[in-house]
């Protein structure tokens, strides 16, 4: 309870109060002009934070097993402050095919601007790509990456970062540090999208950058917080703050029915395949259980190639699951996608009809139930 002592005295509550301000007031002229010269976790103007983001940035380093944590407005801007405060021109740097959409196009539209070179690589066979490469200075992962699921290596790209000289950095929104702490993995600077299983609620969008690394720390404030203008509202921080607090419950009871549904479908005549490395059956178990400390609540079916399948109907017999991007709230969503250029190392999925689903805290019959009519509507 490290929030007791921002309240005036004689009051007291359990949880964090809302403190906002764009000015901050100083005392005299000299505090003022040293402004710049105080720790990162001083208070200069809003922007930078008030003591209701310093609790959040405390709660995520704390999760993270990191030494310092940074708050942006998506997990979309963690990724890209990260790079833009890292990266210069001239640079390399390594992503896996699976990496977030947008943040290829980040790549492809941003970092070729700033003469920034993209190489992408196998999760599964990242040495194929990256014994090629003499230097990078970021070698990114995802894992479980997007849309399909394959699990990293951490020790593996670990190496490889030591041998090009990168910086190893986890995108780890899939499972959050409830479930994987890459950090402990040997990654050096680690981004959620807070928008999804921490805040948890389907209603807010924010992102974290954490490190380890004081260097690093200092890269990422002087290089992206300070000269980009991204920062959070602590309206925001507060939601977040309360949805941490049952993160830990909810992410597990996700996680549990999503086994569930997952025993279900393994077994389904429609589905040809099954992407989700949580399930025992899966060949990338072993390695997920070694870096997992339990089943995330994402997981992709691969429908039946067999048959030509009709979204507008069967999207419209849904009662439980909503139909939209994201996932990590607390109602099972679902999201149809047939992957074309987004892959350029293993096309293997491409053209394969996708249903991305993301198990939420519903009742796993009624959700049975929906997939049932979902999957046998023709
Ligand atoms: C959703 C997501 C993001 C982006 O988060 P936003 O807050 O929606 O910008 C980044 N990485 C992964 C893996 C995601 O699933």
């Amino acid at each position: 309870m490290n929030n007791q002592s921002l309240y005036p005295k004689g009051f007291r509550s359990l949880s964090v109060p809302t403190f906002r301000a764009s000015t901050i007031p100083f005392d005299d002229y000299a505090s003022y002009r040293d402004r710049g010269s105080q720790p990162r976790s001083g208070y200069s103007y809003g922007l930078a934070g008030t003591p209701t983001t310093r609790v959040l940035q405390d709660r995520i380093t704390e999760l993270e097993g990191a030494s310092e944590t940074f708050l942006v407005g998506s997990g979309l801007s963690a990724i890209t402050t990260t790079f833009l405060a890292i990266c210069r021109a001239g640079d390399c740097i390594a992503l896996p095919d699976n990496v977030y959409p947008p943040v290829r196009r980040f790549a492809t539209e941003t970092l070729s601007r700033l003469a920034v070179e993209t190489v992408y690589y196998d999760p599964e066979d990242p040495a194929d790509q990256l014994d090629r490469l003499e230097r990078a200075r970021l070698l990114w992962s995802e894992s479980p990456g997007s849309m399909t699921h394959e699990v990293v290596d951490f020790k593996a790209l670990r190496r490889h970062a030591d041998r090009l000289g990168a910086i190893l950095g986890a995108d780890n929104s899939w499972a959050s540090p409830i479930l994987c702490r890459p950090i402990e993995h040997g990654v050096e600077i680690v981004v959620e999208a807070l928008s999804k299983h921490l805040s948890g609620h389907s209603d807010l969008l924010m992102g974290s950058i954490s490190t380890s690394n004081e260097k690093l720390a200092g890269t990422v404030y002087e290089g992206g917080m300070r000269t980009l203008g991204v920062g959070v509202s602590p309206d925001d921080c507060f939601l977040a703050l309360r949805g941490l607090e049952t993160a830990s419950l909810r992410i597990r009871q996700c996680g549990a029915n999503a086994l569930k549904m997952s025993e279900y479908l393994s077994s389904h005549e429609a589905i040809d395949e099954l992407l989700y490395p949580a399930a025992p059956s899966s060949a990338a178990h072993s390695l997920y259980r070694s870096q997992f400390r339990g089943p995330g609540s994402v997981m992709t079916i691969v429908l039946s190639g067999s048959r030509t399948w009709d979204f507008d109907a069967m999207v419209s017999s849904l009662q439980n699951f909503v139909l939209g991007a994201s996932w990590g709230g607390t109602h099972s969503i679902l999201a149809p996608s047939i992957l074309g250029t987004e892959r350029t190392v293993n096309r293997s999925y491409c053209g394969k009809t996708l249903v991305r689903l993301g198990i939420g805290l519903e009742d796993p019959g009624d959700l049975k139930m929906d997939l049932e009519q979902f999957l046998g509507t023709r």
